[in-house]
């Protein structure tokens, strides 16, 4: 069995969808199709949570928005009707009378109960295309079988729960192709959750995982993994094959191909990922598997932006390295913020995470009983895989560098972003709660 996930820069558009079915037509039977929302609907429908928790009435324009949309993928691919605009119908009908009716709960619940359905009206309109152009295609609900804890918005599966039911469901000796969601499951109660953005790739290696898949494909609109992103390095090189390994490191210091999370369960049962281009699907893309020979080794350069440097200290001068640090990450751990790199002296501690302000305030509130905690913003992360000289120089010189770490593989920086206009470059220092 092979498991296919599309993401939405593959299915923005009736094109797209008739070209995936070009691609899964070439396969027609043993796949499992796992597919996130269309183009941009998961950015809409989180504008549409957000107007709508506001209580403002333009959460229904921004729906409505969404609903075109997909009527209109809908009638391309069926010109002379279908049920399948019907099923569409009902299931935006039974979104509007949600948001026309229910008491609202917490931002994190209510996302995942609004956002997963970009997902659900996605795969029932691919599925019933797939069967239209001939192929034995079943949609399944992931939500009945893939469970998770009811962490909303970043939901962990219920490994063993799942597993069971997940391979109840899909059996393809049975029924030749499946299509179903990524990015979504459900708690044990019956309530949507979400694992993430971008966690349709995850999605795909739960599945290949659980079901002892042959071999993971996700389809891009790139060609392959390459040694950069290519708005940042026009001459960035695809990859012809890396290890999980290089993978996992390359896409937690932020390379974006893939979602970092998918690695691990592939890496386990010895799966191997290809990452394929969409639009050229005869091209060879990358693998990431366990025996990877990197016929020449590349300096590979990642960027992630929107970070914070923030340093605590102790407010009783004792060392951070002791107790103090438990305490520190257990707090870090609490308000659900990922470390992106860690540098510690005597008596203080560097941490590089994402800019999200909600969470760092409250941390910063949570530790400053027995810590004083300053912070950067607007800053980025610069790494260099397998450096040279002259690759740490292409991405550091005029860069104002605010830390440094090097290893024998990798090397990276945190820097400042460069201003986009002359009038934000006068910020000055822009260090926060320095007083
Ligand atoms: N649709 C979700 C998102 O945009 C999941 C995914 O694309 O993987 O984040
Ligand atoms: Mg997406």
């Amino acid at each position: 069995m092979k498991v296919f996930k599309f993401g939405g820069a593959s299915v923005k558009d009736a094109a797209g969808i008739r070209n995936l079915t070009k691609i899964v037509s070439r396969e027609k039977d043993d796949l499992v199709i796992v597919i996130s929302a269309f183009g941009k609907t998961t950015n809409a429908l989180e504008m549409v949570l957000r107007s709508w928790i506001k209580g403002e009435k333009s959460y229904k324009d921004h729906l409505d928005n969404v609903y075109s949309y997909h009527a209109s993928v809908a009638d391309d691919l069926f010109p002379s009707g279908n049920s399948v605009k019907g099923k569409i119908d009902n299931s935006f009908a039974k979104l509007r009378e949600y948001l026309r009716s229910s008491e609202k709960s917490s931002y994190d619940y209510e996302y995942d109960q609004i956002v997963s359905n970009g997902e659900i009206w996605s795969t029932i309109i691919v599925a019933e295309y797939l069967r239209k152009s001939g192929l034995n295609a079943e949609w399944v609900d992931i939500r009945a079988s893939l469970l998770t804890d009811d962490r909303f918005r970043d939901a962990d599966i219920l490994w063993d729960e799942s597993l069971a039911r997940v391979t109840a469901v899909f059996d393809t000796k049975k029924i030749p192709v499946y299509v179903t969601q990524g990015f979504i499951g459900a708690t044990a109660a019956g309530q949507s959750t979400t694992l993430g953005r971008e966690g349709s790739d995850y999605t795909a290696a739960i599945l290949a995982s659980m079901l002892d898949a042959n071999s993971v494909t996700v389809w891009k609109d790139v060609p392959g993994l390459l040694n950069a992103d290519p708005k940042w390095m026009p001459d960035a090189t695809r990859l012809e094959e890396i290890s999980y390994r290089e993978a996992v490191e390359m896409t937690f210091s932020g390379a974006k191909v893939i979602h970092p999370k998918t690695i691990k369960p592939l890496h386990n049962k010895n799966i191997p990922l290809y990452v394929k281009s969409f639009a050229a699907p005869d091209e060879e893309g990358t693998v990431i598997k366990a025996d990877a020979v990197m016929k020449e080794v590349l300096p590979v350069f990642i960027r992630k932006e929107d970070q914070i440097l923030i340093s605590i200290l102790p407010r009783d001068f004792s060392f951070v390295m002791g107790d103090n640090l438990g305490r520190i990450f257990y707090s870090f751990m609490q308000h659900g913020i990922k470390v992106n790199l860690v540098e510690a002296s005597a008596v203080s501690i560097d941490v590089c995470i994402d800019d999200e302000r909600v969470k760092v305030d409250s941390l910063i509130g949570d530790l400053m009983p027995e810590f004083t905690a300053v912070y950067n913003e607007n800053l980025e992360m610069l790494s260099v895989r397998h450096y040279t000289p002259a690759a740490i120089e292409r991405i550091t010189k005029g860069r104002d560098i605010l830390l440094e770490q090097r290893t024998r593989s990798a090397v990276r920086f945190v820097v400042r972003k460069v201003a986009a206009s002359p009038s934000q470059a006068k910020g000055g220092a822009n260090c926060k709660n320095c007083g």
